[in-house]
């Protein structure tokens, strides 16, 4: 199966046998032991040349499923028993571990969770990217004391129970099936008490959630935020119209705003029949728009829309890491690419001769602008607009290159043109930092496939505990 971003990815393997899905089918069980980890952290097992996906299943794990969807050579299975557990299965802490889709590896203890992470990373740079890793140093992936509490940032899509009253909670894994939970364990404690007190508003106010099969209804998410350092949280009502409820909604803010911990309450409108969760407006309901975080010595105010990494202890370390790689001595000019709301363009500048970042979302620009001046930083230039457009543009009317690039992109990557450009800038150093090691590898793959620079280390970052997601930052140097 091939995602956005052109790579393989583990499910549904080609180029195998074909053993006939004629041998199996719906509802039959099977017994097999789960021997890999998925992209999406289902277990992987086989039976005969058959490779099934079992989801809360770890790998180690001798299982009976019953099967759910059967393919040309793998299939879909759902966990009936564990008859042996592995070595490293634990009972999940969080009461809905099984149900819902957001916590996929709970289940694993946390000491086998680092290391299935770093052997995805290696498998991946091995297989995709082609790479020899011989002379490369590939470090052990920093983890988290407490791998528990860690998001700051909570999105809880509203809707209906069986008696037609609003709930807020997760996804169900694979469906949008709402599976209320009072305490997530990856938020923080103050999510629960804020979720309640807009759900009673709800019911006081006969607001109705959101359905997403009509398009009707008000209330689509509750998007909860919280600035670690300075305690700061804001709450987002995301909203299906505008809708002249001035009355409720300044109820409800007065409501929240005597929590002591919330500073600010925000309204977004989001009209879009679609999976995206903001739209493009926020009205300020309550204080400033903004809360403020701190990442090393660089204090930020975030607004609703601005990208902020979700787990602010790892992410101090997975910038230091990047400052280190990038290994400046104040006379370098750095490109920041993917920036978002400037953190580690400003996070370098501080070293740097002069920083210039590159973002696809305006507001965040804005931000990022509003970030430096804030911190009196005055050599970092921030462009709106996309990477693969603005590095070749800028690098093609000013022909100066750049000491250090470092690149931050989403799951699907970097652009060709983009890598093609900062291959021909030619920096001492290149630095990427990648929550997908599937595009990494493919990435890297381009970067060095002309000899002109080498892959030096590799630094996985534990940003996201429990789940399966793979968060590095690599560096490459001119060979
Ligand atoms: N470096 C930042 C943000 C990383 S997330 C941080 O650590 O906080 C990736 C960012 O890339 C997002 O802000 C997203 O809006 C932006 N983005 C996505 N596609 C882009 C493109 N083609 N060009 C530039 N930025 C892009």
């Amino acid at each position: 199966m091939r995602g956005k971003s052109g790579v393989k990815r583990s499910k549904g393997p080609g180029g195998m046998g074909d053993t006939g899905s004629g041998m199996y089918r719906k509802n039959q069980e099977i017994e097999l032991e789960i021997t890999d980890l998925g992209t999406e952290g289902e277990g992987i097992g086989r039976t005969d040349a058959f490779l099934w996906f079992i989801r809360n299943t770890v790998p180690g794990d001798r299982v009976r499923a019953t099967v759910m969807k059967v393919k040309k050579n793998y299939g879909y299975a759902r966990l009936q028993k564990v008859l042996r557990p592995s070595e490293n299965r634990i009972s999940p802490p969080c009461p809905v571990a099984l149900t819902c889709g957001g916590c996929t590896l709970q289940m694993m203890n946390y000491e086998a969770q680092l290391r299935i992470k770093e052997q995805t990373l290696r498998n991946n740079l091995l297989r995709i990217g082609g790479l020899d890793l011989t002379h490369v140093s590939v470090h052990p992936i920093i983890g988290m004391e407490f791998p528990f509490r860690y998001r700051n940032k909570a999105q809880l899509p509203v809707g209906s129970d069986g008696d037609g009253l609003p709930v807020a909670g997760f996804y169900a894994g694979g469906s949008h099936r709402i599976i209320p939970c009072a305490d997530c364990l990856i938020g923080v404690k103050e999510n629960g008490p804020l979720r309640d007190a807009v759900l009673s508003w709800m019911k006081r106010n006969q607001i109705l959630p959101y359905q997403e099969t009509t398009g009707e209804g008000f209330v689509r998410h509750i998007l909860i935020r919280k600035g670690f350092c300075s305690g700061e949280m804001m709450v987002c009502l995301v909203t299906n119209v505008e809708e002249a409820r001035h009355g409720a909604l300044q109820e409800l803010a007065e409501a929240l705003m005597q929590f002591p911990a919330v500073t600010t309450v925000v309204q977004n409108i989001n009209t879009e029949r679609s999976n995206v969760i903001l739209g493009k407006r926020t009205k300020i309901l309550a204080g400033s728009g903004v809360i403020h975080d701190r990442i090393g010595e660089v204090e930020f105010a975030l607004s609703a829309q601005s990208f902020y990494q979700v787990n602010p202890i790892q992410t101090r370390k997975l910038y230091e890491t990047a400052l280190h790689y990038a290994n400046l001595s104040g006379t370098e000019l750095v490109w920041d690419l993917y920036c978002g709301i400037g953190t580690i363009s400003l996070f370098l500048a501080k070293k740097a001769k002069a920083v210039r970042g590159v973002e696809i979302v305006p507001q965040a620009i804005a931000d990022a602008k509003r970030n430096a001046a804030r911190n009196g930083i005055d050599n970092a230039v921030f462009f709106v607009g996309k990477a693969e457009e603005i590095l070749p543009r800028e690098y093609g009317r000013t022909g100066e290159r750049a000491d250090v690039i470092v690149v931050d992109p989403p799951r699907k990557g970097c652009d060709e043109r983009c890598l093609r450009t900062m291959r021909e800038m030619e920096p001492k150093r290149i630095v990427y930092v990648s929550c997908d090691s599937a595009t990494l590898a493919r990435d890297l793959k381009y970067l060095l496939a002309d000899g002109g620079y080498v892959l030096t280390d590799v630094q996985p970052v534990d940003m996201f505990p429990q789940t399966g997601h793979v968060e590095s930052v690599v560096l490459m140097s001119r060979a």
